[in-house]
């Protein structure tokens, strides 16, 4: 329970903890500092749940599912022939209302008070050294003060970009009627993610893609996506760069590339990457550059201080919910034990610290076909120097892949550390490979030795079967 100290001599209300930014990262601090046994502030300035649920993973999922079960049944005859007719958009929008509890978060709120946990509402600012005001009122932090503000689009610095009315992602997951045309400007997850809904909805859709689609990613699982995009009516015009926008008094925005092409549409999307939401925090009293990302340890502790963490996006280390949230469970515990004076279990892989953030961060792109990814790309092994083997297999050719949908394609590839003898990295392209992901990064985080993985027999006839044709490529140990 907090301690309110407030006796009208301007005193501030103490808890043990503060979090700023009640998105998903910031409740699951708090909720392992309170299970710690520690008072805990949270303070939010739009919607408990913050971005992931009203503006990004939720209602983004929900704008894609009810494509990829159309695109399921029809991949299989007997389904095939009942799917007929076209996607109801309206009802689709609805799901996706009903998904973001029409923008309201009183559930959420619930859930807060539910676990114990204080919540004011409004704009948080770092005033002093385990010090937060907002709207006026001072609170401090016995323990720790803790960032969990998250990120925001980045708007890139286009001519007549900011006067056209753009769209970032915020207003792509919420829309009320899908535009007869956008242009999105961008190639990785949202741009695709958004690509593939609207394109699913009706919209005719451009990419203007400055290298290549999903480039963090493995190049074929890339270049599978755009290729379905494209036969699905998608242009996409990789090796571009926007010059200039303008919109007119039409309403129609006009994009004009730097080799003088143009492109017209109803609306606009700009997807190219975040900003950390830490402009106005007050961070400059912790010595931390207003506008930057927050450099924190494993422990998400701020580096050079001791009371200040910050966990999730602002932290730049895996810009993903389910990443930060295995963050604030690192955090909250260390929080908790730090100040019950025990010893932090923070060697690598130990409960304090968030060690998958360097080796195993699992990535699932909701594109059609999906992209799922775990640890090393190629690309990344070589930069680190690791001395990897790599394996494809065609997912095809697993009998269950080929039972799952008819004429199946898709590709997984495996990389192994030859000098450990473990995988590494996997990445897989294909429809519906989201649910094998979890299966490669215990892999990965387990650093399971390949000989061993022989005996991790997978069920017949399932999809999990594209192990064996890998180990089977990797080749059996003498
Ligand atoms: C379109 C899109 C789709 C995505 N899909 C997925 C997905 O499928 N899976 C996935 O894992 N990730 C996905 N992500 C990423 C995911 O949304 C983020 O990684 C996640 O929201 C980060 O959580 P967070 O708590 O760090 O920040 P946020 O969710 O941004 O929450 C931060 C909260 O802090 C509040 N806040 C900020 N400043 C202050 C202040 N000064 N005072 C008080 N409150 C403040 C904000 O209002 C906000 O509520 C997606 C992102 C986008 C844009």
């Amino acid at each position: 329970m907090a301690t309110d100290d407030q006796n009208g001599s301007g005193a501030a209300t103490t808890f043990d903890v503060i979090v700023i930014g009640a998105g998903p990262v910031g409740e699951n601090v708090a909720d392992r500092t309170v299970q710690g046994g520690l008072s805990t502030l949270i303070v939010e300035k739009e919607l408990v749940g913050g971005e992931c649920s009203y503006w990004a993973c939720i209602p983004s999922k929900a704008l894609l599912r009810s494509g990829a079960a159309l695109r399921a049944a029809r991949a299989v005859p007997g389904a095939r022939e009942a799917a007929v007719g076209d996607l109801d958009v309206g009802a689709v929008l609805a799901r996706r209302d009903s998904y973001v509890s029409n923008w309201s978060d009183e559930g959420q709120v619930k859930w807060l008070s539910g676990a114990g946990i204080d919540l004011v509402r409004g704009h948080a600012r770092i005033t002093g050294e385990r010090e937060v005001t907002v709207n006026g009122t001072r609170y401090s932090a016995r323990v720790a003060v803790v960032v969990a503000t998250g990120s925001a689009a980045l708007l890139p610095d286009i001519p007549g970009l900011a006067g056209a009315s753009p769209w970032t992602s915020r207003e792509a997951t919420a829309v009320a009627s899908i535009p007869e045309s956008i242009t999105i400007i961008g190639g990785g997850v949202v741009a695709v993610e958004i690509a593939t809904a609207y394109t699913d909805l009706g919209a005719q859709v451009t990419l203007v893609v400055r290298s290549r689609v999903l480039g963090g990613f493995e190049e074929f699982a890339g270049e599978a996506v755009a290729e379905a995009l494209r036969s699905r009516g998608a242009t996409i015009i990789t090796g571009a760069s926007p010059s200039g926008v303008a919109r007119d008094e039409a309403g129609r925005v006009t994009v004009t590339l730097e080799d003088g092409r143009t492109l017209e549409s109803e609306e606009l999307l700009v997807a190219t990457g975040r900003v950390p939401r830490t402009e106005d925090l007050g961070l400059e009293v912790a010595g931390l550059e207003p506008g930057g990302w927050i450099d924190v340890d494993d422990t998400m502790l701020v580096r050079g201080s001791d009371w200040l963490y910050a966990a999730g996006d602002v932290n730049h280390r895996a810009l993903l919910t389910h990443q930060g949230k295995y963050q604030a469970r690192a955090a909250g515990d260390a929080i908790a034990a730090r100040a019950a004076g025990r010893q932090l279990d923070d060697a690598p892989w130990g409960t304090h610290v968030a060690t998958a953030d360097h080796a195993a961060v699992p990535q699932l792109v909701y594109s059609d076909p999906e992209v799922a990814a775990v640890g090393l790309t190629s690309t990344a092994a070589e930069k680190q120097g690791v001395r990897v083997r790599s394996v494809d297999v065609p997912i095809g050719n697993v009998s269950g892949a080929s039972l799952h949908a008819e004429g199946y394609e898709g590709t997984a590839r495996m990389l192994v550390d030859e000098d450990r003898g473990v995988v590494v990295g996997f990445t897989m392209v294909g429809p519906d490979v989201g649910e094998l992901l979890h299966a490669a990064t215990i892999a990965v985080v387990g650093e399971v030795q390949v000989s061993r993985l022989w005996h991790a027999v997978p069920s017949f006839p399932t999809m999990s079967e594209l192990w064996l044709r890998l180990l089977e490529g990797y080749g059996r140990p003498e």
